[in-house]
Order: C-alpha cells, then sequence, then structure tokens
C-alpha cells in the first residue's frame, strides 16, 4: 500500500531536508549515574566486560556483555518507576503501546535561565507564556525542558553541594499543569533526573516522577542536543529495551526533523 506521507518523508530524510538528530549521550564507565542518600540502595554504573574479541575466545567475532542500571545515561522512565505509577498494566517497559513510543516533541528553552540559576523551575505560567509564541501543546506528546545541561563537565552536570544536587527541572504546579490540562505523553530533561537537584524537598517529592508516573506517563533523562530542535515540529522516537516488567531503560532516543 502506497502511502504519500510516508514516501515523501523518505524522499526528504534521502535529501536532507528532514534531519535525523541523536538525542542520546555516550554510555560508558565515565556515564556519570545518580547518588541517592546512604541508607538506600545505589544503581550501579555502567559495566562492559569482553567476551571475544578476535581471539581464543572467538577468533572471527568481537562482543561483550553488559550491566547497569535501568536509569542510566540517556533513559527512558515507564510510569511502573514509581509508587503512584505501580498499578498501570501497560506501564512496564514491555508492556507500553508501541505507538506511544513515537510521538511529536514541544521544545521548552530555559537555557539563559538554567545558566543563571541552577535551581531554576519550570513553571506553567513559562509554558503558557511558550504556548502563546508557538502554540498549545497538544495532548500525547513530549515535552522537552532544554537547560544546555548536557554540555557540562560532570561535576558540573550533577552539581553537589552540601544539600544535595542543584540541578533544574519542574515545578510541583508545572508537573500538575502538564499532567492534567495538557495530558502530555511525558517529560524529559537534560539532566540526570526528571526531577529538580532539589526535588526531594518539594511536596509531593519529585513532583516529575509523582505526577508524570502517577497519570501513566513518561519521563526521559540525560538528553543532549535540544538545541538543535525547533520549539515545535520534531517527531521523537524513544523505545525502551523490551524488558519483561522493566521500568525504565537505557535507550537511543532519535528526533526527525527539518
Ligand atoms: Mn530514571
Amino acid at each position: 500500500m502506497k502511502n504519500s506521507t510516508l514516501t515523501n518523508l523518505v524522499n526528504e530524510m534521502a535529501a536532507g531536508s528532514i534531519r535525523v538528530v541523536d538525542l542520546t549521550v555516550p554510555l560508558s564507565a565515565d556515564t556519570p549515574i545518580i547518588g541517592l542518600p546512604e541508607e538506600f540502595k545505589q544503581s550501579p554504573a555502567f559495566k562492559m566486560e569482553k567476551i571475544s574479541h578476535f581471539d581464543k575466545d572467538g577468533p572471527a567475532w568481537y562482543w561483550n556483555s553488559f550491566s547497569c542500571g535501568e536509569h542510566t545515561g540517556t533513559h527512558f522512565d515507564a510510569p511502573a518507576h514509581w509508587v503512584t505509577g505501580q498499578n498501570y498494566k501497560d506501564g512496564c517497559t514491555d508492556t507500553i503501546p508501541p505507538a506511544k513510543l513515537v510521538a511529536a516533541a514541544n521544545v521548552i528553552d530555559v537555557s539563559k535561565e538554567a545558566a543563571e540559576n541552577p535551581d531554576y523551575l519550570l513553571s506553567s505560567a513559562k509554558i503558557e507564556e511558550w504556548e502563546k509564541e508557538h502554540g498549545k501543546i497538544e495532548a500525547g506528546t513530549w515535552v522537552l525542558m532544554r537547560t544546555d545541561w548536557s554540555k557540562r563537565s560532570t561535576k558540573d552536570f550533577l552539581n553537589y553541594a552540601e544539600d544535595g544536587p542543584h540541578t533544574p527541572g519542574p515545578s510541583v504546579e508545572c508537573m500538575e499543569f502538564l499532567a492534567k490540562e495538557r495530558d502530555i505523553l511525558g517529560f524529559g530533561v537534560e539532566t540526570i533526573g526528571t526531577d529538580a537537584g532539589q526535588a526531594f524537598a518539594f511536596d509531593p517529592a519529585f513532583p516529575a516522577h509523582h505526577l508524570m508516573h502517577g497519570n501513566n506517563k513518561f519521563g526521559l533523562a540525560s538528553l543532549t542536543n535540544l538545541d538543535q530542535l525547533p520549539p515545535k515540529g520534531a517527531l521523537i522516537v524513544a523505545a525502551p529495551l523490551k524488558i519483561v516488567q522493566g521500568s525504565g531503560s537505557p535507550l537511543r532516543v532519535i528526533a526527525i526533523t527539518a
């Protein structure tokens, strides 16, 4: 069956008028991982072990095994990740409907605000201001928060202080607004997790997790190259590994954009 929309897309990609942008950071033992207070179990870093490399263990083949926490590097947060989202039958990495893995993106640029204030919180007022210029955020689309955080060194990316990490994220009321008033697909960020560094002290704590997953919505963390996307119009392919009953996974996030 011929579909002119898909044919045009393929032709425009071949011609270079539609670009494919990689929103993924490299995954290695150097990939920064989130640190939790010491009373909690920590997530292990990415680890790769050689099986064979054209040697006695496999003379004509190279392959490795790897291990890591599900929430390592550029990764997908499924609703099952959070206590508020644990009962959704379609909320694990293997049960999310595949149609939800391809969706349009709205990119909110708050890179200037985050550069001035590492604890910057995205608000619904800022979203509504953005909508006046770029149009309303449609149901079932991603909202991606551009902070340029992915351009930082590991130390400044994590930005730890004695009172915890200082990194930007969404406010509680912003997550309420996007979950309930806009019914978005999920919320993506450049920081190590979808919540602000100080969000442990919010009410409720960790609102991106609490409210997105509590409403069967997704998260994307440690994105990069959001500065290469238009405010509206990019199509995002974000498909986690089909881990049975998984809470999330590292993944390759691809944007298709004019
Ligand atoms: Mn996560």
